[in-house]
């Protein structure tokens, strides 16, 4: 008689980091021969991989839980909020287990003690490039786990633990495999991208015979080689970036920067205890666009930080005239539990913090919609995500998934998802560009 499959329902929240994490589980689990089941009542339990970064992140995650024991009755909770367990078991009694951020083997311990594992594993059914979460034409990559910083308003270095970068060698494996699987473009990620490698004081790895460090340049590069798109994310201002910019001035990754640079004004970024001071930060931005004139930069920034005055914010917004990025997200300061910065003195009032926000954004906005426009008659590829039928949606090297704008491309079009195609922009909104295939 065969045995039945065991069945394991998944829920994913939070961040592309946690996103890897549960592509990491669901492998496993697939490796192992479980089957994912995409409802709760048929499954024999549920997985659910928590996010614990904001307050608004631990309710969620706490609401998906209730609604997994209500809808099947055997939960086991993993991911960021799993660093807080008395919290979920006081709201949660009945989960069945709880494990913390990245931690693969002790959620697989959880899945055996409460779903035994088939006896005979369909270890045929794991495809090389693992299990994904996003569309088959892109993937996060991601390299590393944890932080060494000590950001005053950040919680992730006590969730997720000190720096550990992943040897290179698995990491290039792991993409080749993507790419071989169809994927047109990789999205690297990690805490904290440049510092790849540190904690292993940029050991030597071996990859298809030849010795690698493990370093963020070399790793580039080799991705460089790669037929696909190579997109950096969560990349700090260190001076090792000036040797990323020459692969983007080659065209050998993605000429995209995303660069979490926080605030423009020093004292405030040394209260928060970030890396880099702004006038530094201003002339590395000058400098890497003399080398690589498409250079695009992303980052985000927090207003309303504990202590921040009138003239510090007048600073912030200078430093956004003076650098002109090109995508910006911006949070009004918003405490979080455990974080050092909840200590600081002279609170901004609320209002306060949301009329910044308001002023950051028209700031930031203007400069965004002038760079959209200027890109107006410019010739570029594009990678298609979606094909409708009265129009294509994609994005150009400028565009990261989910967090940038697209370009649309009117009228039904012979392309598939994962095509690359050149167009002629036509015309800039507020987000999105619109183009018309090249046809010459
Ligand atoms: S760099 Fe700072 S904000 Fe980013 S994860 Fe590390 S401590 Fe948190």
């Amino acid at each position: 008689m065969t045995q039945p499959i065991p069945r394991v329902g998944f829920i994913s929240l939070g961040c592309p980091k946690a996103l890897v994490d549960s592509e990491r589980i669901l492998t496993q689990l697939r490796g192992e021969g479980y089957t994912i089941s995409p409802t709760f009542d048929d499954a024999d339990l549920v997985v659910v991989n928590t996010c614990g970064f904001i307050d608004a992140a631990v309710e969620e995650s706490l609401d998906a839980i209730g609604e997994a024991l209500e809808e099947n009755g055997r939960v086991i909770v993993t991911g960021c909020l799993g660093v807080k367990e008395a919290q979920v078991r006081a709201a949660h009694p009945a989960v069945l287990a709880v494990t913390g951020p990245h931690a693969y083997e002790e959620v697989m311990s959880a899945v055996h003690a409460a779903l035994p594992r088939p006896s005979e594993p369909f270890t045929d059914l794991l495809p090389p490039q693992g299990i994904k979460l996003t569309p088959r034409h892109y993937a996060y990559l991601k390299i590393s786990e944890g932080c060494n910083h000590a950001c005053s308003f950040c919680i992730i270095p006590q969730l997720r633990g000190r720096l550990v970068s992943r040897p290179i060698g698995e990491v290039l494996q792991e993409a080749e495999n993507l790419v071989a699987a169809g994927v047109r473009e990789l999205l690297i990620v990690s805490q904290d991208t440049s510092a790849y490698g540190m904690d292993v004081k940029h050991r030597g790895d071996f990859h298809g015979g030849s010795l690698i460090r493990t370093h963020i340049t070399d790793l580039a590069a080799a991705l460089g080689e790669l037929p696909a798109w190579v997109r950096l994310h969560y990349v700090y201002p260190y001076p090792l970036v000036d040797q990323l910019i020459p692969l983007m001035a080659d065209e050998r990754i993605l000429p995209y920067l995303d660069m979490p640079l926080q605030h423009g004004n020093p004292r405030v970024l040394r209260a928060m205890k970030r890396p880099a001071a702004t006038e530094k930060v201003l002339e590395r931005l000058a400098g890497w666009r003399a080398q690589c004139p498409d250079l695009v930069l992303r980052s985000t920034f927090i207003v309303g930080f504990p202590g921040e005055t009138e003239a510090e914010f007048e600073e912030l917004l200078g430093f956004l005239r003076e650098a002109r990025l090109d995508r910006v997200g911006c949070f009004p300061y918003s405490p979080v539990d455990g974080a050092p910065a909840n200590a600081l003195e002279d609170p901004v009032p609320e209002p306060l913090k949301q009329e910044r926000l308001t002023r950051f954004m028209e700031v930031q906005s203007r400069i965004s919609r002038e760079k959209l426009q200027a890109r107006v008659g410019q010739r570029m590829i594009l990678l298609v995500d979606e094909v409708e039928a009265q129009r294509v949606v994609a994005r150009s090297p400028a565009d990261a998934p989910e967090i940038d704008g697209s370009v649309i491309v009117d009228g039904p079009w012979e392309l598939d998802p994962g095509d690359f195609v050149e167009v002629e922009i036509t015309a800039a909104g507020e987000h999105d560009l619109w183009a018309q295939p090249v046809t010459d």
